[in-house]
């Protein structure tokens, strides 16, 4: 991914949501993406040109638009229609981006649509995010991965976000996923935790 002086950069025209330019790239900010906080956290973290991600949770497009910078084709799933307006807008500008107005726990919606991906990103903030990502492994090539941002507090606010995490782990693990790596997104946003897994 490109850095410069620490900072985390995009390739593509700006001026899509305001983001910052430095040196002709979109500044692609920790505070306002998880994926880019992932980033800055984890240097290794990597995405390739020859990509295709199913983007599950693609809100308005901020992250999805840097996502679609790098990689080949991003399948972005959103079932709100007030962010979908603004998605429509973003997938106007690049080629590559296919927006879909879905409920992500349903993807029969959205089959006909959706090629063999090589990483599945979720970030849905809901009650059942780890169900969301199992019903949705069949997109999943052999040997992908699922990168799955998880809000303690969106599946039970009373509960202890350790217990939520364990939980939410040992389901991905039932569901036939091996869990690679976990981290939390402080300092740039509280309350979440990230969590890779790859399809055996
Ligand atoms: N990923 C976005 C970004 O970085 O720009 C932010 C996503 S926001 C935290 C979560 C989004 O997921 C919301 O726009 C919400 O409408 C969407 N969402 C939640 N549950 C969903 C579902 N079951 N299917 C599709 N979209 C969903």
């Amino acid at each position: 991914m490109i850095r410069i002086d620490g900072v985390l950069l995009s390739k593509g025209s700006g001026g899509v949501y305001g983001e910052k330019m430095m040196k002709g790239l979109r500044v692609w900010d920790p505070y306002r993406s998880k994926f880019a906080a992932l980033a800055m956290i984890k240097p290794e973290t990597d995405l390739d040109e020859d990509l295709r991600v199913l983007y599950l949770g693609a809100a308005n497009g901020t992250t999805v638009s840097h996502f679609a910078d790098y990689v080949k084709t991003v399948y972005a799933v959103e079932f709100a229609p007030r962010p979908m307006q603004d998605l429509i807008e973003v997938s106007r500008r690049r080629k590559n981006i296919i927006p879909i107005m879905a409920d992500a726990a349903n993807p029969r919606e959205y089959a006909p649509f959706v090629e063999e991906v090589g990483m599945i990103y979720q970030d849905v903030a809901q009650p059942n995010q780890a169900e969301i990502a199992l019903v949705n492994l069949p997109f999943l090539k052999k040997g992908g991965v699922v990168i799955l941002m998880l809000k303690a507090r969106s599946v039970d606010v009373t509960a202890d976000p350790k217990v939520i995490f364990e939980d939410t782990i040992k389901t991905l693990e039932d569901g036939g996923l091996i869990v690679e790596d976990t981290c939390r997104l402080e300092p740039y946003h509280h309350d979440h935790a990230c969590i890779v897994c790859r399809k055996p």
